[in-house]
């Protein structure tokens, strides 16, 4: 309950990471693995906010999600460029 489970999973180029919930209540965080570290830790920073925040819940405008746990992330890890979207907003959960 409530564990965060991290796996590095090939996923399309589009999609850098995405979380779960599972039946047990614990989060399960994908990360892409052809990233480098560097870009892998700013999506698992972005996936937490999302954990965080409660946005698993689906009570709030997925767009609004991203914006927070996009601010979040940069705000814990500053990025030098232009990052673009850590995923779609339907693939938050
Ligand atoms: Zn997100």
């Amino acid at each position: 309950m409530n564990d965060i489970i991290i796996r590095l999973i090939p996923m399309p180029y589009r999609i850098k990471g995405l979380v779960k919930e599972d039946a047990d209540g614990d989060y399960n965080v994908y990360i892409r693995e052809q990233d480098p570290i560097e870009v892998q830790r700013e999506t698992y920073l972005h996936e937490l906010e999302h954990i965080r925040r409660g946005h698993l819940e689906g009570l709030k405008e997925v767009e609004l999600c991203e914006a927070e746990a996009e601010a979040a992330a940069k705000r814990r890890a500053p990025r030098s460029g232009d990052p673009g979207r850590v995923h779609e907003p339907h693939r938050i959960a």
